[in-house]
């Protein structure tokens, strides 16, 4: 008895679910296939498709790309050891592993460029709160080798359009420039800033007194009312970037008037990350309000070297698929197929197994109910049709094709009954 050797908790307790998890059946995961589908959909349009990484990775690979100060890395991890003591994670998020996936398969070698979306759940170990999970779901959007701002202007017209088509409301962008590693750029800025917040250094809260020493520019994005008056008149990296970094955050904001996209500029917005460079954005709904973002993104020029790959120049973004999914309108209930009504199990099962082969589809009532009561379920299940065989159609070898919208009925045979179901 393996299992109670290594658990010899009481059943009950291995049937709870783990703190923080979800399992998702029914409407939601409608919800969640149906904005999937969508993303897969525009995400197309722009020359993008699927990469599937796995869920476990060395957790080096996200302790050097997502920073071993950041909260992801430092505290939120979902660490194990496999049976040769070597330290994997769960991927808390999609981005490294995508790099890696690249690097693996030598794709870069391959293609000047390389487009890829992702979706899948993260682990992080948050606490839980409401609409906030352990295990989440995120869609995301890797660009690979081009350096100028036309592939960031894509990222922000794809978001656009995928709102649209998920009819989210009033979709704008909050963006900012963060610069690069040239000494002149985020390195000169990072000392500025530290030597700002350095001289107010006791009315920072205790978090960003520590963040002051591992990760300045995470100050700026502090929520504490305290901190976000003191960093008011903190310098702005948009203002302290190389001639490079500068060119390309203004070409990047032309584009974006040029095509009409509605975006702010925030130069508080950091990102928690330690791998962006650039331009960095969230994107935000109406239907979210304006406290919190669907997601976000930006550049990560600088990833791919720090794991020593040859550089290559990346933007992208990760969208929350379960705020999402909270948002979306409700969908159009499924079905307009058929009902199969009867009681001759051999009859019942052998039409059932014809409509749906021909592409409809087809419920019954495996427990053979009564009539009124099998007359009911068609009506709920949203069926279109309800095809009844009593005793008289049996004998007769037709079938009762009963219109559930307009209320008629007609007794044909079942090769005509189906030939009326593909027509609608
Ligand atoms: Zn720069
Ligand atoms: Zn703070």
């Amino acid at each position: 008895m393996l299992l109670n050797a290594i658990n010899p908790t009481p059943l009950a307790m291995q049937l709870k679910i783990v703190k923080g998890m979800r399992d998702l059946y029914g409407e939601e995961v409608r919800v969640f296939s149906y904005l999937e589908e969508k993303a897969r959909e525009i995400f197309s349009l722009y020359g993008f498709s699927e990469i599937r990484t796995p869920l476990l990775e060395h957790t080096e690979l996200f302790a050097k790309g997502v920073g071993e100060e950041t909260d992801i890395v430092g505290k939120e991890m979902y660490l194990l050891e496999d049976r040769n003591g070597k330290s994997l994670a769960l991927r808390p998020e999609g981005t490294a592993s995508v790099v890696r996936g690249l690097v693996t398969n030598n794709l870069l070698k391959q293609s000047r460029q390389l487009r890829f979306f992702y979706f899948g759940p993260m682990f992080r170990y948050e606490r839980p709160q409401k609409g906030r999970y352990r295990q989440f779901y995120q869609i995301g959007v890797e660009c690979f080798g081009v350096e100028g701002p036309e592939a960031d202007l894509e990222m922000f017209l794809m978001l656009r359009q995928y709102f649209a088509a998920i009819q989210l409301q009033g979709v704008a962008f909050q963006i900012n420039s963060i610069g690069c590693q040239e000494a002149a750029c985020r390195p000169a800025f990072k000392t500025k800033l530290i030597h700002f917040l350095e001289q107010q250094k006791e009315e920072l809260c205790a978090d960003c007194q520590r963040r002051l020493s591992n990760n300045p520019l995470r100050v700026l994005d502090c929520k504490q009312p305290g901190c976000i008056a003191l960093t008011a008149q903190a310098p702005q990296s948009h203002q302290h970037l190389c001639g490079r970094c500068k060119d390309h955050f203004a070409t990047l904001q032309n584009l974006l008037d040029q095509e009409g996209v509605q975006y702010e500029l925030n130069p508080k917005l950091v990102r928690g990350l330690d791998y962006y460079s650039k331009t960095v954005f969230e994107v935000y709904s109406a239907n979210l309000g304006a406290q919190s973002a669907a997601g976000g993104g930006g550049r990560f020029d600088g990833l791919l070297e720090l794991y020593g790959s040859a550089a290559a120049p990346a933007v992208g973004f990760a969208l929350g698929l379960d705020r999402l999914a909270l948002l979306s309108e409700p969908l159009a209930p499924v079905n307009g197929g058929a009902f199969v009504i009867g009681f001759e199990s051999q009859a019942v099962v052998s039409l059932v197994a014809k409509v749906r082969q021909a592409g409809i589809l087809c419920e019954y009532d495996p427990f053979f109910s009564s009539m009124k009561s099998q007359f009911k379920q068609a009506g709920k299940s949203g069926a279109r049709w309800a095809l009844v065989l009593g005793e008289e159609e049996i004998q007769t070898g037709q079938v009762a094709l009963k219109d559930l919208d307009q209320g008629t009925q007609t007794s044909v045979t079942p090769e005509i009954a189906l030939e009326k179901l593909q027509e609608n």
